[in-house]
């Protein structure tokens, strides 16, 4: 059980305490965590600045040192262009980074987090058009681990129906799948989209294209910006990964790729 995508405040948009993050962890049974920061120098601007991630890095390290968990320093880069992503690689280059998830949060067209995004779009075509703006972005480098959150804009979609299908876009998700395959990087599954815990999880057809394609490993995390939602639906994850047959779930070291076999 390991949960692979955790923000506390050393992201703008958190206030947890990481040492709850890890308290937490301990108490419902994961294994290894490792907090993922934002690192945001998209149209989000946002960043760490330097002084505080050697904060978060001596953090990070007396956590590891307390907790009988495996802790790991991670961070979430959004993803625009080669020179955005250099400026938050260049932070956090010289601090013993563990892992890169790379994300896409906004787009040309906005943040698809956000009503204007979805505005004046049916689902097919908001996520649709989300995979496509979000190509471009993902080829910008090759420096990250996995693609975050690939259906991020279900998040807040403003559809009954939130749930994401290979259909809706298939030659978008095989372009994107390709590079990342191509360039080592693997996928991950967000477990923060679902709302409920009974809430029926989807992506089992795009995993299994993934597969298909020749990808061989994802992360699993719940993006918890809060102790409550540590190790959301982790197992739910790991149980669609395994029905997909995704051969690993990948932790990192140092920014080496462990992979466990599902
Ligand atoms: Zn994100
Ligand atoms: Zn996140």
């Amino acid at each position: 059980m390991y949960d692979y995508h955790l923000h506390s405040w050393y992201s703008h948009d958190s206030t947890a305490d990481p040492q709850m993050i890890v308290e937490q962890a301990e108490k419902v049974g994961l294994r290894e965590i490792c907090f993922t920061e934002h690192v945001e120098f998209d149209e989000n601007g946002i960043g760490l600045r330097p002084m505080q991630i050697s904060e978060y890095a001596e953090c990070v390290e007396k956590l590891r040192k307390k907790s009988d968990i495996s802790v790991r320093m991670g961070v979430e880069i959004g993803l625009k262009d080669q020179e955005s992503f250099m400026r938050a690689y260049d932070l956090i280059k010289d601090y013993p980074i563990d892992f890169i998830i790379g994300s896409v949060h906004w787009t040309d067209e906005g943040d698809a987090y956000f009503p204007p995004f979805f505005q004046g779009r049916d689902k097919e075509e908001a996520y649709r058009r989300y995979l496509e703006l979000a190509y471009p972005r993902c080829i910008s480098s090759s420096k990250y681990h996995v693609l975050g959150h690939f259906d991020y804009p279900a998040k807040k979609a403003p559809y009954k129906d939130r749930s994401m299908c290979y259909k809706i876009a298939p030659d978008a998700f095989d372009r994107l799948f390709t590079y990342l395959i191509q360039n080592g990087i693997g996928i991950e599954i967000n477990t923060s989209v679902y709302r409920t815990l009974d809430e029926k999880m989807w992506g089992l057809d795009i995993l299994k294209r993934y597969v298909q394609l020749g990808g061989e490993f994802v992360t699993i995390g719940s993006d918890a910006h809060t102790p409550e939602r540590v190790g959301w639906r982790i197992r739910d994850a790991i149980a669609l990964a395994e029905q997909a047959k995704v051969r690993y779930i990948a932790t990192f070291e140092r920014k080496k790729c462990i992979l466990h076999r599902i």
